[in-house]
């Protein structure tokens, strides 16, 4: 059983970030600024933020942190995102999710200047990256991918199941599988809360992509012999054992699932750290233009 490292891969291509910043930093180019809007406390949002800012640091980023507080209105959240957008100081930002109740997440997301947009989630790129344009490609999406790549993984003509349909992970991550690309080219089945019979499918799978937000939801008797499994749950779980007084796991149950595959994820230090990554390399093409010129 291969372990897929993305502690390791994430290191790697940051260094090769921060060596592209320092040869921009030589021939006298502006060095690639990300902001971050938080609104409200969320705790989780906060350590998430916090995690971007310092990867930020980590690479030789710029970066801004915006905070609100959570009664900060949609009109007031509007004209913050509208400044960021005419700002050109910053090449690109991030609105980060969940957002209070009383803001509608789908105006806050068609809001950002969708060449700014290097969380990817904006309608314009979600479109492009359907049709296999230049767009930027969601964060976590394009973290696995970057794992697959590194690990040459083979995708082409292999089945691929993907466990959850969010517009930030599943919906893209499946879509690109089945993309006419090198690291894609896969069969691939999409199962949601609404699937039936869901270890029919995930035991056909040569690669498991599993996101759905429950702590080792999938069991050993899910899992395919040989199969690749990626996981992409990050659960808290009680541990009294830790003085935080709980633990991280995924999706998948990886002390039972592990022994079965050809390669596998673990969490944390699987998809997380590669999440970031992808960040900072999106907001890297957004200050060289090489998106959307
Ligand atoms: P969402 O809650 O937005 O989506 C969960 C998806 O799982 C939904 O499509 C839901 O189906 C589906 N689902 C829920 N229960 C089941 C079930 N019993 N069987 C099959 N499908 C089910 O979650 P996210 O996509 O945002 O996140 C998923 C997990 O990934 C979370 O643990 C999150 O913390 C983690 N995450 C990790 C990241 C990283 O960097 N590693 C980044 C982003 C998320 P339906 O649509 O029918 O409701």
């Amino acid at each position: 059983m291969q372990l897929i490292d993305g502690k390791h891969v994430a290191s790697l291509i940051q260094a090769e970030i921060a060596q592209e910043v320092q040869n921009l930093k030589e021939k006298g180019q502006k060095i690639p600024h990300l902001a971050a809007v938080l609104v409200g406390n969320d705790a989780p949002s906060e350590t998430y933020v916090n995690g971007k800012v310092k990867a930020c640091h980590n690479v030789g980023f710029g970066s801004t942190l915006l905070r609100f507080p959570d009664t900060i209105s949609e009109t007031a959240l509007l004209a913050e995102i509208e400044k960021l957008n005419q700002n050109p100081e910053i090449d690109g930002f991030i609105v980060q999710l969940p957002l209070p109740k009383h803001i509608d997440v789908v105006k806050i997301t068609e809001a950002i200047d969708y060449r700014k947009d290097v969380d990817g989630f904006h309608p314009i790129n979600v479109g492009r990256m359907a049709k296999n344009l230049p767009a930027y490609i969601s964060a976590t999406p394009l973290g696995i991918l970057k794992l697959l790549e590194y690990y040459q993984i083979p995708t082409v003509g292999r089945h691929c199941v993907v466990l959850g349909r969010s517009h930030i992970v599943g919906s893209p991550m499946s879509i690109l599988m089945a993309r006419n690309t090198p690291i894609g080219n896969s069969t691939v089945t999409l199962c949601h809360s609404k699937t039936q019979n869901l270890a029919e499918y995930t035991r056909q799978a040569d690669i498991l992509i599993a996101a759905i937000g429950i702590p080792q939801f999938v069991k050993a008797d899910m899992v395919k012999e040989g199969a690749i499994v990626i996981d992409v749950g990050i659960n808290r779980i009680e541990d009294t054992k830790r003085k935080s007084g709980f633990r991280l796991v995924g999706d998948v149950d990886f002390e039972k699932v592990a022994p079965r595959c050809y390669a596998i994820t673990p969490v944390p230090g699987g998809v997380g750290p590669m999440t970031i990554t992808a960040l900072m390399l999106n907001t890297l093409l957004a200050a060289q233009k090489k998106v959307y010129g």
